[in-house]
């Protein structure tokens, strides 16, 4: 602990020197981190992935490797002209000034990070923090200890302590994190964390964004292609067993679509992992046994409970694994549809007027994101207008997180702040306004005493200018 308060109250003193290091630093700094991922470190950490949860080499590169170093493309082609002030306009009655914003960076600031995308949550973020010329200290996730302790290593390649460091440790040492004063906190993680780490921030008044979790519901409506939707949400919700953030939850099926909706899902089950899913390569374990249980035990209430399972329903205590299993129709205020599933179990329901989902998932907090199958846009307006969440994707499932030119974040209990290429950036910024006054000011003609005439000035702007 008395390492962690030195480290953090030399980051603290660094990063006033950092916020006058000239732009190319910044970029230097993110090209050694590209290099870095581009090279020797990109086969470290996908070893040190395998060992944490069998996750196969190909999947590290592209969703975790991948959009780490399209993020550092985007900032570093874009990073000069985020930093440059911008001029805003001035209202008439403040004739004689001139007005803009610039970008600075909040200082020290402190990332922590879930296991489920342990490489992009913990480096997406830095490189927004390094971008905006902060320093920073990360906490990755104690459940991905071989990847945590990989990415301390890259870390110490490129960055000194007082600039950038990785803290390894669980609860305890988020706890002790927490206690110290930073400048910002982006926490990645469950909802319930998350308002730990609000709690904790607020005592310092420290500014937060919150990447939090969520039930994300998914549309199926009686115009879509519902077996290229069973297919497409097949893919994202079994891809990394269903431990994504905005994995499609749980799925409302138009009634005239389920035969097509179940026949997409079933044959890409089998086409992806075989007629034997726990013993595919490609089909990853669940993160440890505490969460290995508590969604064997959500899987075994749900069995007993009523409903139509098409598919799966096993798990192996000694594979860590739960087989990809979709039950149509359980109950909705069953095992699930208590919380946050994170797994790859996935619940259908069947509707024949769009009101009944609309109602239910407004009645929810609000999720990641609203899943919409559709070719009609009515509906998909309507869905639009009636619901509330971070993001929505038309026609498509999880793939709107690899476009880092669109904002990333939550709302309400799924989150708050943004983060991806320039809001990311922003996110570790305070925008600062400035006012240059120049000419006569404003005051000079209407302070006290306040006259006739300075009456009709301010009658004149109220009437005529507003
Ligand atoms: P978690 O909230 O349990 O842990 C996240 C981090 O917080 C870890 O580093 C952990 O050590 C730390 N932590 C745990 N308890 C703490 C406490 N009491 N005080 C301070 N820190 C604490 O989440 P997880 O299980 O690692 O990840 C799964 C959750 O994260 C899911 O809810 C998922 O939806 C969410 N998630 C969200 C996003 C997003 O971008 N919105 C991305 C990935 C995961």
């Amino acid at each position: 602990m008395n390492n962690l308060i030195e480290i953090a109250q030399k980051q603290r003193a660094y990063s006033k020197v950092l916020a006058k290091k000239p732009l190319e630093y910044r970029l230097q700094k993110l090209q050694n981190l590209r290099e870095a991922l581009k090279g020797e470190w990109q086969h470290k950490l996908a070893q040190a992935m395998k060992a944490d949860f069998n996750k196969g080499e190909v999947e590290v590169r592209l969703t975790e490797i991948l959009p780490t170093l399209d993020n550092i493309k985007i900032l570093r082609s874009n990073l000069k002209k985020w930093i440059r002030p911008t001029k805003v306009k001035t209202p008439i009655m403040l004739l004689g000034s001139t007005s803009y914003t610039e970008v600075q960076p909040k200082g020290n600031v402190l990332i922590i990070s879930p296991w489920n995308y342990p490489i992009f949550l913990t480096l997406q973020p830095l490189t927004n923090a390094i971008a905006a010329g902060n320093t920073v200290i990360m906490k990755p996730s104690e459940h991905t200890p071989e990847t945590s302790r990989v990415m301390a290593e890259l870390i110490r390649s490129i960055f000194s302590e007082e600039e950038a460091y990785v803290a390894l440790g669980g609860v305890e040492l988020a706890k002790e994190l927490l206690d110290i004063r930073f400048d910002h906190i982006f926490f990645t993680g469950s909802t319930a964390v998350g308002q730990i780490v609000m709690t904790a921030a607020s005592k310092h008044l420290t500014s937060v964004t919150l990447e939090l979790g969520g039930k994300s519901p998914t549309i199926v409506d009686n115009s879509a292609n519902a077996y290229a939707a069973g297919q497409r949400i097949a893919w994202a919700k079994f891809t990394n067993a269903g431990q994504i953030c905005i994995a499609p939850d749980h799925v409302y099926v138009h009634n005239s679509k389920l035969e097509d909706f179940k026949k997409g899902v079933v044959e890409t089950i089998q086409r992806f992992y075989g007629e034997h899913p726990m013993k595919s390569d490609d089909f990853v374990q669940i993160v440890n046994t505490n969460h290995w249980e508590r969604l064997s035990s959500m899987l075994g209430e749900s069995i007993k409970e009523k409903g139509e399972l098409i598919i799966g329903g096993n798990a192996s205590r000694e594979l860590r694994k739960i087989e990809p299993t979709v039950i149509v129709d359980p109950p909705k205020q069953g095992a699930l549809m208590r919380e946050e599933i994170f797994g790859p179990i996935l619940p259908v329901f069947t509707f024949n007027e769009l009101d009944q989902p609309l109602d239910e998932i407004s009645n929810r907090e609000h999720p990641l994101v609203v899943y919409i199958y559709s070719h009609n846009k009515k509906n998909i307006r309507r869905i639009q207008n009636n619901t509330r969440a971070g993001a929505t994707a038309v026609n498509m499932s999880l793939i709107q997180v690899a476009n880092n030119y669109l904002p990333f974040g939550g709302v309400g209990h799924s989150g708050m702040g943004r983060t991806n290429g320039e809001s990311g950036f922003l996110e570790f910024s305070n925008t600062r306004a400035v006012y240059y006054q120049w000419g006569l000011p404003v005051n000079k003609v209407l302070s006290a005493p306040y006259t006739q005439k300075k009456l009709r000035i301010v009658q004149f702007i109220i009437d005529k200018l507003l």
